[in-house]
């Protein structure tokens, strides 16, 4: 059963349009940290309302008229989030609190029961702290190895061998916007029998993606990023591993029975999720997926892509800057010399820009690049060319004073 079908409607998108279904938006300040969090749309925001204004009950535990309504919305909202990444089965879908979360729970419920000492992850050096903690912590458990990987498809074929369990990778940098090719990674990866897991945190939002068809074992990504509320989020599994993992959190629903001395785990996907859920955040987040559905997502990428092009060929006029970010991305980082990235967030703030400066939750990555920090400027298809012209002025605003 497919309930979002993302190619079924007469689609469009217009830049204008779209811009007006985000209340945040206004022609006082500018809005350029999307990669932080994204702006929401009433949509949402209306269902959250409408949820705790007259609908509030719980789900999966009462039986009065609201409370079956809200199962029955979650239930939906998990169907929603299959069809839209186009997992086999929503039962392959776990409501976590985040891609944090979610990858936690990959390295606890999976890679802890299956790693000896002297396996080994191989982890690409792209990675946000999200994606590389979660391995450190398991591999001093376990005695495994992580291993760097430069995210360079030839050097991956090097790293890899029978002692690899684990790749784990990110779908897009969220410093550099690189996009690694996940179709030759999911090859590589299971040619030795290792499981892939893609942080989908970055990714999700600008690039559709099929975990069936790239044969991803895990995705995580959280809503937030994705237009949705913030405390949600989703780890995807495959049926096949997911049956196969411990239980992440004792607690409410997500056994079958229980005693002083023992208990049986509930059934997919609720072995997973224990106590009461994040239900105005679902509810909220299944009301976003279904307004995407009404735009036409590949246009709304081309014209952030656009957007991005006319960006940095705008910066590009600044003296001393360097970029540390791939062509044609929506996340756009660099630096200007003899200035401080966070002297410049400062009085870009003080101007109304909302900007992202710092290591950006990934410490060896900037050790790579070489700096302590770098400014982001995150696009998405509700930004136009009047943000970026208003970027551009206080950024030379800024020089002004700081030279
Ligand atoms: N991975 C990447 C690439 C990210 O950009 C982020 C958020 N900055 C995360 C993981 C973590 O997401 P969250 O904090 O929502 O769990």
């Amino acid at each position: 059963m497919v309930l979002l079908d993302l190619n079924s409607h007469n689609k469009h998108y217009n830049p204008e349009k779209f811009r007006s279904n985000f209340p945040a938006i206004n022609d006082q300040s500018v809005y350029l940290d999307s990669a932080a969090t994204a702006l929401k749309p009433q949509a949402m925001i209306a269902a959250t309302h409408e949820y705790y204004a007259h609908s509030t009950a719980t789900a999966q535990r009462s039986l009065h008229h609201d409370a079956l309504q809200v199962t029955a919305s979650i239930d939906k909202a998990r169907q929603y989030v299959a069809d839209f990444i186009h997992a086999n089965d929503n039962s392959e879908i776990i409501w976590t609190r985040g891609t944090t979360e979610s990858i936690n729970i990959v390295a606890q419920s999976y890679a802890r029961t299956i790693l000896k000492p002297n396996d080994e992850i191989i982890v690409s050096e792209l990675e946000h702290h999200s994606n590389l903690l979660p391995w450190l912590i398991v591999a001093q458990q376990t005695g495994a190895k992580v291993i760097k990987w430069s995210s360079n498809i030839d050097e991956l074929s090097a790293l890899i061998s029978s002692r690899t369990k684990i790749v784990a990778i990110t779908q897009m940098s969220n410093v550099t916007g690189f996009c690694p090719d996940l179709a030759t990674i999911s090859q590589i990866t299971h040619q030795y029998n290792a499981v892939l897991v893609v942080d989908g945190a970055q990714g999700i939002v600008h690039h559709c993606l099929d975990v069936k068809q790239l044969d991803i074992d895990f995705y995580a990504f959280s809503a937030h990023k994705l237009y949705g509320p913030t405390g949600l989020g989703v780890l995807y599994g495959k049926q096949l591993l997911l049956k196969q993992m411990s239980v992440w959190q004792g607690g409410g629903k997500m056994l079958k029975t229980a005693s002083f001395s023992d208990f049986q785990p509930a059934d997919l996907p609720y072995k997973f999720e224990a106590g009461t859920p994040n239900i105005a955040g679902i509810i909220g987040f299944a009301a976003t997926l279904d307004w995407l559905r009404n735009w036409d997502v590949k246009q709304a990428d081309r014209y952030t892509e656009q957007l991005a092009n006319y960006t940095k060929s705008q910066l590009m006029k600044i003296t001393d800057i360097e970029f540390y970010s791939v062509d044609n991305s929506p996340i756009i980082s660099f630096n200007i010399k003899n200035i401080h990235h966070n002297d410049l967030a400062i009085l870009l703030g003080e101007q109304k820009i909302a900007i992202r400066t710092g290591e950006l939750c990934a410490q060896p990555l900037m050790q790579k690049l070489g700096c302590h920090g770098v400014i982001r400027i995150s696009l998405m298809p509700y930004n136009n060319q009047q943000d970026v012209d208003k970027l551009i002025e206080a950024i030379q605003n800024a020089i002004a004073i700081l030279t």
